[in-house]
């Protein structure tokens, strides 16, 4: 029998999720020219991630990218196996038995605690339950924020936290022709909220924007920002930071927190959107819900480029009744699979899973946010997949076991015998013609459901 990825004997694949990191591992797989067969699985009846559930409503141009996955998808090579949930319904080590290779691409699902008191205080939520909540995902779709007081605080200086101030901030007739979901797009048109602090533990030389994200909040119908001058004082080291060409989107961020320290935010408008830097967050204070937040004034140390955040003593609080931490994702562990709880991703080298000693575990591989971490935008898991399907060549190249595995049946056969109602690609195209024609009268380009069983009764 010859070597996997002939006609005789086609490499086997499964992906294990189907946001960005799992299609472009796909397109990556079909790309190398040996005869292959992918089977991609997704816990939802929903593929795309991130991408459907994670970027903003207001950002259609990013989501896009689902009409190139939707084209590899029509690849026959491959093959969508939605509403399976690996760990769950079908286990890593039934996958092994039944492909060469099975790649994990199933992102960061949770968060990253800043570890205070009060951080589970009623109105103290995470950016994930926000995010899920705004884009329709079904496990936020419940999910409820008190948008009656007129203050949120938000810890985190990344896109995620522009993401979750710019929706606060943004007014009805911004919202209503984006995909954002009905439930949503309801809530926030009721909101109190007029006062957003967006809160960082560093200076504005390290905050994480990018420019294009950070422009908009100077372009908001009924928001302005606001910034105190005297916080963008910069020390040396920061300054140095600033002047070196790899900084240039951090000098655009800063040029731009400085345009809007220069503005004076316009009495007609009813938000204000407060950058505010070097404060860290130390407890959330409120007896059976959130109150206030405590924060710590810091002071930066360290060299340039290694500036670290160092409380001084002194504190302030901020009178507020909603708060969400978005200090970052981290990846879920799945059962059967090493795990670095530490830093929240699959142990790996060069994409090859790995024990937590760095010993190979062969066939196991890893793309996207919990093989590196939740960093970069869409199309930096595209060289991060093709780097894994790399590695999977090259050990294909190295081994001379020609195992045969069971074909495309076989796990149509297991789904069937243990009762699992799977979604097929052409189910979910039910579905997503059925959202956008449900947007159309709307004039939204889709109005996603937003409970699972919803989107199985289509499919019936
Ligand atoms: P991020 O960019 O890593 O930002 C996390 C923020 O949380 C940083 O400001 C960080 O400050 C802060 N932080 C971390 N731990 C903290 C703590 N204990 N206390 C206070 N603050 C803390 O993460 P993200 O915003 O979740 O974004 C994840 C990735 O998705 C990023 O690559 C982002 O660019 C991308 N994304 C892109 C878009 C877009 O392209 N439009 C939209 C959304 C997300 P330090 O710097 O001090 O650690």
């Amino acid at each position: 029998m010859s070597r996997p990825g002939t006609e005789q004997n086609p490499l086997r694949v499964a992906i294990v999720g189907s946001g960005p990191s799992g299609f472009y591992a796909t397109e990556a797989l079909i790309k190398s020219g040996l005869t292959t067969r992918v089977d991609m699985f997704e816990r939802l009846p929903v593929p795309y991630g991130l991408v459907r559930s994670g970027v903003a409503p207001d950002h259609p141009k990013l989501k896009q990218a689902m009409q190139v996955y939707a084209k590899i998808a029509e690849s026959p090579e491959f093959r969508f196996f939605g509403n399976v949930s690996i760990g769950k319904d079908l286990q890593i080590s039934e996958l092994r038995e039944l492909y060469h290779a099975v790649i994990l691409t199933c992102g960061a699902e949770s968060d990253r605690r800043l570890g205070i008191p009060g951080e589970d205080l009623k109105g103290s939520h995470t950016a994930t339950e926000f995010v899920g909540w705004y884009n329709g995902h079904p496990d936020y779709r419940d999910r409820e924020f008190d948008l009656s007081h007129d203050t949120a605080v938000i810890f985190g200086q990344g896109n995620v936290a522009a993401d979750v101030s710019r929706i606060l901030a943004k007014t009805r007739d911004e919202l209503k022709h984006t995909d954002i979901a009905e439930h949503a797009l309801d809530a926030l048109d009721k909101s109190n909220i007029k006062h957003i602090y967006v809160v960082g533990r560093r200076g504005p030389a390290q905050a994480k924007f990018t420019s294009k994200e950070l422009k908009e909040f100077g372009e908001l119908a009924d928001c302005d920002p606001v910034i105190n001058p005297e916080e963008l004082i910069l020390n040396a080291q920061s300054e140095a930071e600033l002047e070196e060409k790899s900084s240039a989107g951090n000098r655009k961020v800063y040029d731009l927190f400085k345009g809007f320290s220069e503005q004076s935010a316009s009495d007609d408008k009813k938000r204000r959107v407060y950058f505010t830097f070097l404060k860290g967050p130390v407890e959330i204070l409120g007896k059976d819900r959130v109150e206030a937040v405590k924060l710590e004034k810091n002071v930066l140390s360290g060299d340039a480029f290694g500036q670290g955040a160092r409380g001084t003593g002194e504190f302030t609080e901020l009178k507020t009744g909603l708060v969400f931490r978005s200090i970052g994702y981290k990846g879920v562990p799945i059962e059967g699979v090493p795990f670095d709880d530490k830093r929240g991703i699959i142990p790996n080298t060069d994409g090859r899973v790995t024990d937590i000693n760095g010993t190979i575990e062969p066939g196991l591989y890893t793309a996207g946010w919990i093989k590196r971490g939740p960093s970069g935008i869409i199309g930096t898991n595209r060289a991060d997949s093709v780097a894994t399907i790399k590695s999977l060549t090259d050990d294909l190249e190295s081994n001379t076991d020609s195992a045969q595995k069971p074909d495309d049946e076989a796990l149509v056969k297991l789904l069937q015998n243990k009762g699992i109602n799977y979604v097929s690609f052409a189910d979910w195209k039910k579905i997503d013609t059925d959202e956008i024609s449900r947007g159309e009268p709307k004039g939204k380009p889709r109005e996603k459901y937003t409970y699972v069983q919803e989107m199985l009764d289509i499919i019936k």
